[in-house]
């Protein structure tokens, strides 16, 4: 059975005020009730310290939301997977579109960093998913493939799907308000999940295969029903104690 995670990415967002204040609010509704999935913020690196003391005796964890390949050395300005494991960070989110396109990160960069998050035993986030550009042309699942091949090419394909997650982010629907319909998502999670099996049955029941892009507190409860769907990861609405809240409680 697999347990649902949902995943508030805060982006480039916050200051040391609002990053105590929300995670106060996000306590103040979550740590009393039961939630039946894991659930995690992944604050700017600079925060992730603050965070983790506001996080004491909270089942809240910390992901971060970008880290570098190398551990050690003259590497000015980046973050290893140890200085993030160090201070308490259980996840990292990999291939997020906006460092694809933005930091031009390609898929042997991100194949590097899958491998370094796995190597020190912290969970990788890896996003995948097609632009407008590409559903249009009909090329969705082809690019789905694509990146997923593109780690298994570079890693082989002995256990690297397990102890991971798989965000499906259809680059459109990242901070649009134009989510994926249930079905559309559904589709391209089954089909996420039937390739992974191709090479390893186990670790395709068990992975988890979350949906990101403008999940709010009103589209969750019936993306979260989808056989295939593991929870979200969420942007804009994760910068709302209440609304992520809602999202969380709307996790089965
Ligand atoms: C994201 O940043 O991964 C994301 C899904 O953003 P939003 O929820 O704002 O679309």
């Amino acid at each position: 059975m697999r347990k649902s995670i949902i995943i508030g990415n805060w982006k480039l967002n916050g200051n040391q005020n609002m990053v105590n204040e929300l995670i106060l609010k996000i306590r103040q509704e979550l740590d009393q009730i039961i939630v039946s999935c894991t659930v995690v913020i992944a604050p700017p690196m600079v925060y992730l310290e603050r965070a983790a003391h506001a996080l004491v005796g909270s089942n809240i964890l910390l992901a971060a939301q970008n880290v570098d390949i190398n551990t050690i050395g003259a590497f000015t300005g980046e973050t290893s997977v140890q200085m993030l494991k160090d201070i308490g960070v259980k996840y990292i989110i990999i291939g997020h579109s906006e460092r694809r396109t933005l930091h031009k990160e390609n898929d042997i960069l991100i194949a590097k960093k899958f491998i370094a998050v796995k190597e020190m035993g912290l969970i990788p986030i890896l996003c995948i998913g097609e632009t407008e550009a590409q559903r249009k042309s009909g090329s969705t699942y082809i690019v789905c493939a694509h990146q997923l091949d593109s780690i298994l090419k570079i890693l082989g394909t002995s256990d690297i799907f397990t102890d991971v997650v798989i965000a499906y982010e259809p680059v459109w629907a990242i901070g649009t308000g134009k989510s994926a319909t249930p079905k559309q998502a559904q589709d391209i999670h089954k089909f996420i999940r039937n390739h992974i099996a191709q090479y390893n049955i186990k670790a395709a029941q068990e992975i988890l295969i979350q949906y990101g892009g403008s999940v709010n507190s009103i589209n969750a409860a019936e993306l979260f029903m989808q056989p295939d769907i593991d929870g979200a990861l969420v942007g804009n609405a994760s910068l709302k104690a209440d609304t992520f809240a809602l999202i969380v409680k709307s996790c089965k």
